[in-house]
């Protein structure tokens, strides 16, 4: 079958031309400032930032690793010191941890909802624990009620990775409602083009409630410098560009519509794909909204690879994340967690799929797409 125009898996480039004046009039302003670093547009953005986080503190940086290890950074963790994470993960925070000489523990992940699963967190718990780090993965919030019970019974602080999450909205027994990255100690998020907030390069950010944190932060992004060239702690230099800034505050207001987008594709996919025997459509939390980062299914009883190939000789891209868990990685293997020390991360390592997934995808492509999918033969 032939596409009735091209699908990506993120089309940036129709995302830009629909508000191609407005950007092109902010990138213009800071061409003609040459304020390229710390320029004007940085602050304003973090200010935007703030706002959008219900008042949480904001401080950008060069990227969303770069946040992670920020945070680690100014919450003192030492050398030896462990930090509990789900091994169905991006890499960024295992590979932070690995830089700073901390030690991961892996957890493994919810079937359903791909995050860590709170249950299992306090067996991992040890004397040299210091923090869980739940990653939102593809959208929605980990279980972040029981995860902050348990944080508070060990003292241990909570850093979210909301880099797929951001503007999700998390609800707790009581009826409090928090936004990704607000709910923890501190949050840390990415700008990456393809992030549901992304902008032209690189770019991440921090958010928290803790004001001294916060300040401790914005130096550490700098230098370790509060007054320049005068230098209190020991920093790294992570910067979000001027340019980035000026593009980040102009997508930010569209934010909210970009979700809306995202979830009427979702919305759209759960119907249409819901009968399909070969594979389950992705499952929504009760407790959390969805921003639809990715949209992935699990494949049953059918060749991942055949399936792939048949969407993609059909003209529709997917994608595999994340074909290899964290302890399975060579780079952060630990002794002792083989194959199958994560039954769940490994089985959904071998069977997860996510399909195009963006603000610009029309109803066309997505019948197309689900007619594709329904006519596979296996
Ligand atoms: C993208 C991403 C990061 C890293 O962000 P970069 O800006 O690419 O450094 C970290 N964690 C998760 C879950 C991500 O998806």
């Amino acid at each position: 079958m032939i596409p009735p125009k091209k699908i990506q898996m993120v089309d940036l480039h129709n995302q830009y031309l629909r508000i191609k004046p407005e950007i092109d009039r902010a990138i213009q302003l800071v061409l003609d400032s040459t304020s390229f670093v710390r320029g004007s547009q940085v602050e304003a953005f973090e200010k935007s930032f703030t706002d959008f986080h219900d008042g949480a503190f904001a401080i950008s940086c060069g990227n969303g690793t770069d946040a992670l290890q920020v945070a680690m950074m100014a919450l003192d963790f030492k050398p030896g010191d462990e930090v509990i994470l789900p091994v169905f993960n991006y890499a960024a925070n295992a590979e932070v941890l690995a830089l700073l000489g901390l030690n991961p523990v892996f957890v493994e992940v919810e079937p359903t909802t791909f995050n860590i699963d709170a249950n299992l967190i306090e067996a991992k718990i040890t004397a040299k624990t210091k923090a869980i780090v739940p990653v939102h993965l593809f959208g929605q919030c980990a279980n972040m009620e029981a995860i902050l019970e348990i944080a508070k019974k060990h003292k241990l602080h909570v850093i979210e990775d909301y880099a797929q999450a951001i503007g999700a909205v998390y609800s707790f027994a009581d009826g409090t409602k928090k936004k990704a990255g607000t709910i923890g100690t501190v949050g840390c998020t990415s700008f990456f083009p393809s992030k549901n907030l992304g902008c032209f390069g690189d770019g991440g950010a921090l958010v928290t409630t803790d004001k001294v944190l916060a300040e401790k932060i914005k130096m550490i992004a700098n230098h370790g410098q509060r007054v320049k060239y005068h230098h209190e702690i020991i920093g790294v230099n992570s910067r979000l560009d001027t340019l980035q800034a000026a593009v980040l505050d102009v997508k930010l207001k569209f934010l909210n519509e970009y979700e809306q987008k995202r979830n009427t594709v979702a919305t759209f996919y759960d119907a249409a794909l819901a009968n399909v025997s070969f594979l389950e459509t992705p499952l929504r939390s009760k407790s959390s909204t969805h921003v639809f980062h990715q949209y992935t299914l699990k494949l049953k009883g059918i060749k991942r690879e055949s399936f792939k190939a048949y969407l993609y000789n059909n003209g529709i891209p997917s994608m595999v994340y994340y074909p290899v868990p964290l302890h399975l990685q060579k780079a952060y293997k630990i002794d002792g967690l083989g194959e199958g020390s994560f039954p769940i991360s490994e089985d959904l390592s071998g069977r997860v799929l996510s399909l195009p997934m963006h603000t610009e995808m029309d109803e066309e492509q997505l019948l197309y797409i689900c007619e594709v999918i329904k006519s596979y033969q296996g």
